[in-house]
């Protein structure tokens, strides 16, 4: 029985997940390094095939996969978007870029682009990968990314400091998860069973008198506060009657 769903376990943990990879996400951070090879490795042999058979002369970015192709350029085109937006050019003497530019701006904007002072130096440009400091592709950082464009289904407080709480030190590992679990919510509490199974009885075992839920069983329950009371912590726990106020 899974009682966090999928995207809450394979969040970041900086975002309140555990870091397990989702393997449909590794997967489209390998068809945008495919992507990225394909952009910054114009003379292999498989990108000229490729553009052969697929571009003619269109841009990348301008193309769709109509009709038979294979599975890997369909991969690589349903990718542009994410590729377009991790990607900028870096100018050098901006010779060749001409045509490229044509097939992405308007006529207008080709010219107010081309009256842009371009480096005395003869370099070439250059494409970039913003996501990195260095200005390489990544598969990590373009995972980040797919990852980070998902709809949120988190159940997690967002301004819990995560990123603190995976740094505490000298805390083993099964306590951690087991932290980690409580604060997320997903600990086989009756409460937590009841959402799956509508009859299961979901009453406190402890005290018979309200439904297992989180809060109920760590501080609210009567028998718990009377144990953390007499416990070498003394924990006062305030009465549930004051809850929420
Ligand atoms: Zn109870």
């Amino acid at each position: 029985m899974h009682l966090l769903d999928w995207g809450s376990i394979s969040r970041l943990k900086i975002d309140g997940g555990v870091s397990i990879r989702d393997l449909k996400f590794i997967n489209r951070a390998l068809i945008a390094k495919l992507c990225w090879r394909f952009l910054t490795e114009p003379k292999s042999v498989w990108v000229l095939l490729l553009k052969a058979k697929y571009l003619k002369e269109r841009a990348f970015w301008n193309t769709n996969h109509k009709g038979k192709s294979t599975t890997t350029w369909k991969g690589m085109t349903s990718m542009k978007d994410h590729i377009s937006k991790s990607v900028c050019w870096v100018i050098g003497n901006g010779a060749q870029n001409i045509p490229l530019l044509q097939t992405i701006f308007s006529p207008a904007e080709v010219d107010a682009i081309c009256l842009i002072r371009l480096s005395r130096d003869a370099t070439v440009d250059r494409i970039i990968w913003t996501k990195t400091n260095h200005g390489l592709f990544s598969t990590q950082s373009s995972y980040s990314c797919i990852l980070a464009q998902q709809p949120s289904t988190s159940r997690s407080a967002p301004d819990f400091p995560w990123k603190k709480f995976w740094t505490i030190p000298q805390i083993s590992p099964r306590i951690h998860m087991f932290m980690w679990r409580l604060i997320s919510n997903g600990l086989p509490l009756k409460s937590n069973i009841g959402r799956f199974l509508p009859q299961f009885d979901k009453i406190c075992v402890i005290c018979g008198e309200e439904d297992e839920e989180l809060n109920h069983l760590f501080l609210k329950c009567r028998t718990i506060r009377e144990f953390w009371f007499l416990s070498p912590i003394g924990l006062r726990v305030v009465s549930s009657s004051n809850w929420g106020n």
